[in-house]
């Protein structure tokens, strides 16, 4: 992945937290898709992980390729890259797409022409996952907020996020 020009496609770049590990995709990716399996969530400490897939020819790293570790999944044989300074994931390599590699879409700074719009193993999505319940402010804590409970009735949820002193129960 490493000492080798893309094609002149415009490319879209990403990085990991500390900044060390730096990377470009030609544009647009492949794919994009959010990975619900036990794996993903625990190697990203996430309830869920959203990836976009790639070809790995259309993808290179172009700093701190030494700062990057690998863990290959014994079961599997799946290997994660990540960072070994900051500990972000960075690559995602399954064995079933040798060719194809799969980037966090968090990494990546800018649009990367694809909408995670599949999911993969959404039997195992997480009832604490945040689905896009409605959400009313928490009082007395500035910026936090918090789902409305279901017992309220209707008029006591349009109450609720009608005013911004009401408190979650
Ligand atoms: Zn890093």
């Amino acid at each position: 992945m490493k000492s080798r020009k893309l094609s002149s496609a415009p490319a879209v770049t990403g990085q990991c937290l500390c900044g060390a590990v730096q990377f470009e995709m030609e544009y647009p990716a492949f794919w994009a898709w959010h990975d619900h399996s036990r794996a993903s969530r625990l190697a990203h400490g996430a309830v869920y992980a959203t990836y976009v897939g790639a070809w790995r020819k259309r993808f290179r790293i172009t700093a701190g390729e030494r700062e990057i570790n690998r863990f290959e999944e014994k079961e599997t044989g799946a290997v994660r890259s990540f960072c070994r300074r900051c500990g972000t994931p960075l690559i995602y390599e399954r064995t079933r797409s040798r060719n194809m590699i799969n980037i966090p879409r968090a990494l990546f700074q800018n649009r990367t022409g694809r909408q995670p719009i599949y999911h993969i193993a959404i039997e195992e999505m997480q009832d604490w996952a945040y689905a896009g319940e409605p959400l009313v402010p928490l009082k007395g804590y500035p910026g936090v907020f918090c789902k409305r409970s279901r017992k309220k009735s209707r008029l006591q949820e349009v109450r609720l996020s009608a005013s911004i002193r009401s408190r979650c129960p």
